[in-house]
């Protein structure tokens, strides 16, 4: 039809293609009814119902109605019970399900089609009255809160004081009459607080609980959510009406969740979680810590529980199989729901199953080998910037650990920080930059804010398909669940850990997302190694990128950490970067301060040993590969003392008086540092400096080629140009100092010279400029401020703002401006290899480690792109999957 696709018996109507029409709940179950997996018979309201819904003022669309109705026809005929019926009532569940997968954002009503009528049916023909009237109370209260809008806790209050008064102290122990008390208690609840009665009619119900879950895609909830993951408003969501099924029924049903391998590590051995006795809701809640699917989860695990494969063999053998067939069929780890009723498996749900980088790097490798994939279709399977989380820090083996309690080692990696109690302090303690670990008892879906300030997060219920466990890995910070053996006490804000162990908001902890455990303080950490399937996989990704992947790198210790993480070069060293420390600041100081050349010449010779060993020992580090120095483009204030205070001090470490410092800096005050005397205006201004910079590197070069036989493939680059006579200026003095070098050595020095480009002039002068460029490194950073007027360095004050009011969507200082920007480096690219066909180009603005601009970067031929140390890896993998 037009708005719905039913499912059910073997058929359906569209499949897995359909995602973006029928959402990814729909979509899946109507692919698993194709493949004849046992699925409850549904339908599925398409996506652009949900958004007609709100173009017509909260209206379901004409002749959605009719169809539902021949849909749930369809249902009747397939289960042979009839919605409405009091005789053979048919039941049904209203669930959302979004192109994306939302976790728990938006909302369900399970069980319509219940009331004062039929729930007597389904207490004669479940043979248990309990049951049916605790189906009953689940149902008004779940319709009470989502379409009614009331309040979760009205319900929960009074579920609360009836488990009191009967001296219960769990949900289960309320027999047939105490929750038949129960409903009556809800239903006049709802009567006194909306002056309505719930309603009896299935179809009313029916009709009100679509549009609240269509209502649900607006709530404050998935609209945060939605704006963390990049998610149109546009798209909407798919509702699914389908029979219910029970795994509540007794002790020979059951729900649960399954993932086709391990989440975590990446283990191809099926892995899950459920309940006896259960709804669906049970087991995603975290409220009764669930039993292994799998004899092996449950003796790796230590629980005394029987497994299912023990406690149902048949049941556990259908559903293993179903499982691999869906991971063949899909070609990836699969994440599925289930309920068993009476002994009858039925599939609710199957999808690509979240996971950590480590288990996703496993899968991957392992598939490819399996022959379930290429190595192609394995390297785009991982996010780039996912990779971060394989760089995290864990735990150094070799550190005594003051254990305070453990849990379910949910997502790895280790973590320290302040305890706090709430989301909210989270948050705000992320804002004053301080480092924290948010403690739960459990997570829901309001803390995700939260839980993203936070550097790990810590529950004391719940099993590794908790709500916090999921959102944790997603987010790739560490986590611990489920850690029974602690408490939260909230109202005195403490943690109590093993032993009695108190521990109290704003004390330090560490959490080891690897073991589960929790320990005090502060721990010494280690850089994990990247071997195994990492480095199989950055191998396969290697093969397949075309561009290079360089780095920016000032000192030593960032060129080895390049190196390590596969850096080919590198792109940027910024020589201003080198000049801040211990002594080489006074030297600097005083070249900046010099009044005249013969000052400053005298300052460079200070300068010059620590350049030459510099560069030695950066180009000692790089034999081999390319590297590119930049000359001298600081703002000079930098460098400059600004207080008082610090005026003076310096002005006695200078033995000069303060008065005459003051007025130096006075005189070199500049109203707009950064389009003032910097970049190649300096060398311009002081050819002495170039002259000094360039003597550095060249003898460093040829020390360094010395040192370790092989030389470096040397780039000088010449920064902020924007007319060719610039370029051709300092150039002019690069070449007459490599000849003089070249001279005092006996051998010519190698080596090319080039421009940033990073001015719009520059840009689009690019063939101009190129005549003497031999190559064009892209600074994204400048270009970005100078092509929208937008300063670098105040840009913060607004751009979120601007995000917020939907101006811009990107920060551009972050993600490149295809446009604008974009368009300019497009310009400059072509022009410039107009007139040098031979011309390097390359980016080293932070954009040369953002996936998008990457692509970006492939797309328009660049030849490399350059990164800080710590993206290289995002880089060459981002680099690969743009080749693709
Ligand atoms: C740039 O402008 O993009 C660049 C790499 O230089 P810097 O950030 O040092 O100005
Ligand atoms: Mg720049």
């Amino acid at each position: 039809g037009e708005w719905v696709y039913r499912f059910g018996g073997g058929k359906a109507e569209g499949g897995a293609a359909d995602v973006e029409r029928l959402g990814g709940k729909g979509a899946h179950l109507a692919e698993m009814a194709s493949l004849g997996l046992p699925v409850p018979p549904g339908l599925t309201i398409v996506c652009d119902a949900c958004t007609h819904y709100f173009n017509s003022g909260r209206s379901l669309p004409e002749g959605l109605k009719q169809e539902v109705l021949d849909g749930i026809t369809a249902m009747e005929e397939l289960t042979g019970r009839v919605y409405g019926d009091t005789a053979r009532p048919l039941l049904l569940s209203v669930r959302s399900g979004a192109r994306a997968s939302m976790p728990g954002m938006m909302d369900t009503v399970l069980n319509l089609g219940l009331n004062d009528e039929t729930v007597r049916t389904l207490a004669v023909d479940s043979e248990d009255p309990r049951f049916a009237w605790d189906s009953y109370r689940r149902f008004i209260q779940m319709y009470g809160c989502v379409v009614m809008g009331l309040d979760h806790e009205v319900f929960e209050e009074i579920l609360e004081d009836e488990k009191a008064k009967a001296g219960h102290e769990y949900d289960t122990d309320l027999c047939a009459a105490e929750w038949q008390e129960v409903v009556q208690l809800y239903k006049h609840v709802i009567e006194e607080e909306l002056g309505e009665i719930f309603p009896q009619d299935p179809h009313l119900q029916l009709w009100k609980a679509i549009g609240a879950v269509f209502a649900s895609w607006m709530n404050p909830r998935a609209a945060t959510f939605r704006m963390l993951h990049r998610i149109p408003e546009e798209w909407g969501t798919a509702v699914s009406v389908q029979a219910m099924v029970f795994g509540n029924l007794g002790s020979s049903s059951a729900t649960g969740v399954a993932f086709t391998r391990n989440p975590s590590t990446g283990e191809n051995a099926l892995y899950g979680e459920f309940l006896v006795n259960a709804q669906g809701e049970d087991v995603v809640a975290g409220i009764r810590t669930p039993q292994s699917i799998t004899e092996e989860g449950r003796l790796a695990s230590g629980s005394e529980k029987p497994s299912m494969e023990k406690l149902m063999p048949q049941v556990f053998a259908e559903f293993r199989a179903i499982c691999t067939r869906l991971e063949a069929h899909y070609r990836d780890m699969q994440d599925v729901e289930f309920t068993i009723e009476r002994g009858k498996l039925w599939m609710l749900q199957t999808r690509s199953g979240k996971r950590t980088t480590k288990a996703g790097m496993k899968i991957a490798v392992d598939m490819v080998e399996e022959g379930l994939i290429t190595k192609e279709q394995a390297v785009c399977r991982i996010e780039p910037p996912s990779l971060d989380q394989l760089l995290h820090p864990t735990i150094d083996p070799r550190v005594e650990r003051h254990v305070l309690g453990s849990g379910l080692p949910a997502s790895p990696g280790a973590a320290t920080g302040e305890i706090v109690f709430t989301a909210e302090e989270a948050v705000h303690a992320e804002e004053e930059g301080r480092k924290v670990i948010l403690v739960r008892i459990e997570t829901s879906p309001e803390d995700i804010h939260g839980m993203n300030a936070a550097e790990a997060i810590l529950t004391t219920r719940g099993g590794m398909t908790s709500h916090a466990a999921v959102v944790a890995r997603g987010m790739g910070i560490p986590c611990v669940v489920g850690a029974g053996s602690m408490r939260v006490d909230l109202r005195n804000e403490t943690l109590i850990g093993v032993g009695g162990v108190t521990l109290h908001r704003g004390e330090v902890i560490t959490i080891d997302g690897s073991s589960g455990q929790v320990l005090r303080g502060a721990v010494p950490m280690i850089q994990p190694a990247l071997s195994g399937d990492f480095a199989k996989l950055m191998a396969w990704a290697d093969e397949t990128r075309r561009m290079a992947v360089r780095t920016n790198a000032d000192t030593p210790q960032d060129a080895r950490a390049a190196r390590d993480f596969g850096a080919e070069g590198i792109g940027l060293c910024r020589t201003e970067h080198m000049f801040f420390e211990g002594e080489r600041i006074h030297a600097m100081r005083e070249m900046i301060l010099a009044e005249d050349e013969k000052g400053r010449r005298a300052a460079l010779a200070k300068l010059l040993p620590y350049q030459r060993s510099d560069f030695t020992e950066l180009f000692s580090i790089m034999h081999g590969l390319p590297v590119t120095i930049r000359l001298l483009d600081p703002p000079l204030h930098e460098f400059l003392p600004k207080t008082e205070a610090e005026i003076e001090d310096v002005a006695r470490a200078m033995n000069m008086p303060p008065a005459f410092l003051a007025r130096r800096i006075d005189a070199l005050h500049e109203f707009n540092p950064m389009l003032g005397l910097r970049g190649c205006r300096l060398a311009i201004s002081y050819p002495e400096i170039a002259e000094m910079q360039a003597r550095a590197i060249f003898e460093a070069a040829v020390a360094a080629a010395k040192r370790t036989g092989e030389a470096v493939e040397l780039e000088i680059l010449v920064p902020l140009v924007s007319l060719r006579a610039e370029l051709d200026y300092v150039k002019g003095v690069i070449d007459r100092v490599a000849a003089e070098v070249g001279a005092e050595n006996g051998s010519p020095i190698a080596y090319l010279a080039g421009t940033m480009i990073e001015l719009p002039r520059a840009a689009l002068r690019a063939h101009v400029i190129a005549e003497t460029a031999e190559f064009f490194s892209f600074g994204t950073n400048d270009l970005t401020q100078t092509t929208f007027g937008i300063s670098r360095d105040d840009a913060a004050a607004f751009i979120p703002t601007y995000q917020r009011k939907g101006i811009i969507e990107h920060d551009p200082f972050i993600s490149l401006d295809f446009d604008g920007v974009g368009e300019l480096i497009q310009i400059a690219a072509e022009r410039g290899r107009r007139s040098r066909s031979d011309l390097k180009l390359g980016i080293c603005g932070e954009h040369g480690g953002d996936p998008d601009s990457i692509r970006f970067c492939e797309n328009v031929g660049l030849d490399y792109v350059s990164c800080s140390p710590f993206r290289v890896p995002i880089a060459r993998l981002a680099a690969a999957q743009a080749a693709i």
